[in-house]
């Protein structure tokens, strides 16, 4: 059984991959590691199961509304186009 349909924008085969996401919401951005998603192999589209969906906002909610410790953190800069 395949986990993912074809991709809805072009058609190509999603294939199920672990992979490194920003979850990034305004000026709030937390890197999650070994996410389960599915990858188009032609465009890149990524999907999400709701489940996966909802553990990265609770890891979000976790580090920025209840303060817990995050694994590691990164420091990011930023420039203007
Ligand atoms: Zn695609």
């Amino acid at each position: 059984m395949k986990d993912f349909g074809d991709c809805t924008f072009c058609g190509g085969e999603v294939e199920a991959k672990q992979i490194e996401y920003d979850y990034r919401r305004m000026e709030r951005l937390l890197v999650i590691s070994n996410v389960p998603t599915g990858v188009c192999r032609q465009c890149g589209e990524k999907y999400f199961k709701p489940e996966v969906l909802k553990r990265m906002d609770q890891a979000y909610h976790d580090v920025f509304d209840r303060h817990q410790e995050p694994e590691r953190v990164l420091e990011v800069p930023a420039v203007s186009f």
